[in-house]
C-alpha cells in the first residue's frame, strides 16, 4: 500500500515540474494558435476575393464577344431594312434590331458593373496585405519566442516525461484514471497532504479520526471536500526522496 500511495505522489510531483514547465509558454501557444487562425481566416477570403475576381473578368470578356457578335447582326439587320418588300418584313427587321440592341446594352452595363467590381476586389485584396504582413510577422516573432522557451527546457522536459513514463508504469491502471480524472477536473493537483489538519488542495478540514487513518498508509482516502487524494507527509517525503 505504501508503495501505491508513493507511486501516486510521485506522478503529482513529476506532473507538477512538467505544469510549471508548460506554464512558462504563458500565453504564447494560445497566441501563436489565434495569429495562425486570423491568418487563414484572411487568406481564404482574399483567395475567394481573387477567385470572384477572375470570375468577373471572364464573364467580362465572354460578354464582349456576345456584344461583337450582335453587333454585326446589328449591322446585318440595318442593311437588311434598305431591301424590305413590305410592312411585315419591316416590323420584324425593327423588332430584331430593338431586341439587339437591348441586349447590348444589358451586356455593356453588366460589364461596367463587372469592371466597377474587379476595382472594388483588387482594392480590398490590396488592403489586406498590410495587415496581413503584419500578422505574418507578428507570429513569426510568437513562434520563435515559443520554440526558444521549449528549447532551453527540452532536456529538463524529456527528463521529467522519461521519468513519468516510468512512474506510470508502477501506477495501478485504475489509480492513473482516477488521478488523471481529478487532476483534468481541479486544474492539475489530484494528490494532496494533509497538512495543519487540513486538505492541502481545498484547505478543509480532515476530520481527526480520519487524519489518523491517512497517516497509517493503509488505504487511498479522497477529501471529502474537494475529491483529491489524500497522502500523509510520510508518503510525500517518501516520494520527494525517491522522485528525483
Ligand atoms: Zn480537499
Amino acid at each position: 500500500m505504501i508503495n501505491r500511495l508513493t507511486t501516486l505522489y510521485q506522478l503529482q510531483i513529476i506532473d507538477d515540474q512538467l505544469d510549471e514547465l508548460e506554464e512558462l509558454r504563458g500565453d504564447l501557444p494560445l497566441t501563436v494558435n489565434e495569429l495562425t487562425f486570423k491568418i487563414r481566416d484572411i487568406q481564404s477570403q482574399v483567395n475567394s476575393k481573387l477567385a470572384k475576381k477572375e470570375a468577373s473578368l471572364e464573364k467580362r470578356k465572354s460578354n464582349d464577344t456576345e456584344i461583337e457578335l450582335l453587333q454585326t447582326n446589328l449591322k446585318k439587320f440595318k442593311a437588311q431594312l434598305y431591301q424590305v418588300r413590305n410592312n411585315k418584313e419591316y416590323d420584324a427587321l425593327t423588332k430584331e434590331i430593338d431586341h439587339s440592341e437591348e441586349a447590348v446594352d444589358k451586356l455593356e452595363n453588366e460589364s461596367l458593373a463587372l469592371e466597377d467590381l474587379v476595382e472594388k476586389l483588387k482594392m480590398e485584396i490590396e488592403e489586406s496585405e498590410p495587415l496581413m504582413d503584419q500578422l505574418k510577422e507578428e507570429l513569426k516573432v510568437k513562434e520563435e519566442e515559443l520554440k526558444k522557451i521549449i528549447k532551453s527546457n527540452e532536456r529538463e522536459e524529456a527528463k521529467f516525461r522519461d521519468k513519468r513514463e516510468k512512474v506510470v508504469t508502477k501506477v495501478k491502471k485504475n489509480d492513473y484514471n482516477t488521478y488523471m480524472r481529478i487532476r483534468k477536473a481541479l486544474s492539475g493537483k489530484a494528490v494532496v497532504t494533509v497538512t495543519r489538519s487540513a486538505c492541502s488542495g481545498c484547505h478543509n478540514i480532515v476530520p481527526s479520526q480520519r487524519q489518523i487513518e491517512i497517516r497509517q498508509n493503509k488505504r487511498l482516502f479522497t477529501c471529502e471536500s474537494c475529491g483529491r487524494l489524500l497522502v500523509s507527509n510520510d508518503i510525500a517525503e517518501e516520494a520527494e526522496k525517491t522522485t528525483f
